[in-house]
């Protein structure tokens, strides 16, 4: 069966990430991340998307015996049906009001 591909983000979607980067630390799975997960991958290709290093984000994958559910770890934005990320706008088709919604973006965690 053909799979839709999704890109799913790691820092502030899969992870408890809320700011404060560090390099060599990936901060641990949310809540639901793994039942989400497993639900979706039967009908879609999850490919995690970051820009963590690939060997790092692996690591954390397997720690939190979920690397079965993707088929890719990468940093380059490959082809997929959707981007699920907690960094991004989607363009409805007109400018008219992006510059304004760029300008008073905050990621979900900064509102709550
Ligand atoms: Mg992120």
């Amino acid at each position: 069966m053909f799979k839709r591909t999704l890109l799913i983000d790691l820092d502030g979607v899969l992870n408890t990430y809320v700011g404060g980067y560090q390099a060599d630390f990936i901060p641990p799975i949310r809540e639901g991340a793994k039942e989400f997960l497993i639900a979706l991958e039967p009908n879609f290709e999850l490919k995690l998307f970051t820009t963590r290093p690939p060997e790092l984000a692996q690591k954390w994958l397997e720690d939190n015996k979920i690397s079965h559910l993707f088929s890719e770890v990468t940093n380059i934005k490959k082809p997929a049906w959707l981007l699920i990320d907690d960094r991004c706008l989607t363009f409805d088709g007109n400018y008219d009001n992006l510059t304004e919604k760029i300008a008073n973006f905050t990621p979900w965690y900064k509102n709550h």
